[in-house]
């Protein structure tokens, strides 16, 4: 019988996480201050996060040892597993092989527990009382949920008012880890007050719940901030998922030509990639080609500029070297939420712009139907995020259907989507439309901006 799934045992899930800062030919650019300017340290960001994670941020080393502990918790659900995709080789009538890792089988059903665990962790180990995030709509308070759960660690998770109202059962996921729910803007802070006062029907946005969630953080010495994406630790600890996906390409005798993931700030695209560029640099070829895949209507990586901005839309974080649309850019509420961020995380946007890594952007009604060809071929539902990846799979797989030649492809699945039906429903009943912003609306977001220009 030709094996469909590659696994690996509990004994090799991988004792270290990668970083790729350590390989890289161009490092990244320090953050600056949002007032001064100047380059700032790691104590700035000391208030917020507990200090072995600012270490982690900011290590040169090349590998970071994961604690016993969290490899124990880790084993709930990894190692995950590796699919060849012989279903959806069939329907694209392909010579490629293609494959997929499967990080949906997590508790929350994605990536974000990959990092929610070893944040929990460390927060612990420092003695933290409690934890506060935002989240849209919701994978990430619901891995953090999780993650504090395990550690008895209070969790505070300020969640837009939309999505509070439109999804309420990922609300109930993060009560049933225990966590405490606030739709945003809430009474519970200063800045949620203060925005409630002056419109009490507003229906929230990210960058007021992140406002929320650091208040609470900044204000309490034994509560933290928590962070999904974006950053290096985050980035650091996903790469879990590529290391386990190196194994299993090796046992099913295979290596990727091509590796995709969907991109929203990096952390699964790095998680999966960043342990097969390693071969690339490792070896000065660029055999291996990356390819991160995000919507039309939010493309930072295709249509971006390369420059230092605001991580949120208030402009209070530090200033980050990054391609960007310009921290004010509101894309259309598409239902990948989770793709919907203005910018990408400092790595890979150096890494982007070194050519070491590619993107492309696929349209909202493309990545649907690429969604429902998958879940039909290989059964598994993927998340709206997820379908960008496969869609990039899939036109990968028809390139290869058209010149005549076989490429092995991997993908990351890096989430099911069994909480977003709301998603289907509306592209079965005709309510998702193409959308591609145009060269205007691009050039008015970045007229905006007057952070620091990049050389
Ligand atoms: C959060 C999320 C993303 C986007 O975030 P990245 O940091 O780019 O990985 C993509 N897919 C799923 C399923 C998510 O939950």
């Amino acid at each position: 019988m030709k094996q469909r799934k590659i696994t690996l045992s509990e004994n090799e899930i991988p004792e270290k996480w990668y970083n790729i800062v350590a390989d890289m030919p161009n490092k990244p650019l320090p953050p600056l201050h949002p007032g001064t300017k100047e380059p700032i340290g790691p104590d700035a960001l000391a208030p917020l996060f507990p200090m072995e994670l600012i270490k982690q941020e900011v290590t040169p080393e090349k590998w970071v040892d994961i604690p016993d502990e969290v490899r124990h918790i880790y084993s709930m659900w990894r190692p995950t597993p590796l699919y060849r995709a012989y279903g959806l080789e069939k329907v694209l009538d392909t010579p490629a092989k293609i494959y997929y890792k499967y990080e949906g089988v997590s508790p929350s059903g994605s990536h974000k527990p990959n990092t929610a665990v070893p944040q929990a962790y460390y927060n612990k180990q420092e003695g933290i009382k409690r934890i506060t995030t935002e989240t849209g709509a919701g994978q990430w308070g619901s891995a953090l949920a999780f993650a504090c759960n395990h550690f008895d660690i209070e969790c505070e998770v300020y969640m837009v008012r939309l999505s509070y109202d439109h999804k309420p059962y990922r609300k109930i996921m993060m009560n049933t880890w225990g966590a405490k729910v606030f739709p945003s803007p809430s009474n519970a802070t200063e800045a949620g007050r203060k925005i409630l006062a002056e419109d009490p029907n507003t229906t929230g946005s990210l960058g007021i719940a992140i406002s929320e969630a650091i208040e609470r953080a900044a204000t309490n010495d034994d509560t933290k901030y928590a962070l999904g994406s974006v950053l290096n630790h985050v980035k650091l600890h996903q790469t879990i998922i590529g290391q386990e996906a190196v194994l299993q390409m090796e046992k099913a005798g295979d290596m990727p030509d091509i590796v995709i993931a969907p991109f929203g700030g990096g952390s699964n695209f790095a998680g999966l990639a960043f342990p097969f560029l390693r071969m690339n640099l490792e070896s000065g070829e660029h055999k291996i080609r990356c390819i991160a895949s995000e919507p039309t209507s939010c493309p930072k990586l295709t249509r971006g500029v390369f420059r230092y901005d605001f991580g949120d839309t208030v402009g209070m974080t530090p200033l980050l070297p990054m391609y960007t649309l310009g921290h004010n850019f509101v894309p259309a509420p598409i239902h990948a939420g989770g793709l919907r961020y203005h910018g990408a995380g400092v790595i890979v946007s150096q890494l982007l712009r070194d050519k070491l890594i590619e993107a492309v952007a696929h349209d909202n009604v493309e990545v649907f139907e690429a969604g429902v060809t998958f879940a039909r071929a290989e059964g598994i539902i993927p998340a709206p995020e997820a379908t960008h990846g496969i869609a990039t799979a899939i036109a990968e797989a028809n390139k290869c259907k058209q010149e005549g030649v076989s490429r092995t492809i991997l993908f990351n699945m890096c989430g099911h989507g069994n909480f977003d039906m709301k998603a289907y429903e509306d592209y079965f009943a005709g309510n998702i439309v193409r959308h591609e912003l145009s060269t205007a609306e691009i050039e008015a977001s970045l007229a905006k901006l007057d952070t620091p220009l990049i050389e």
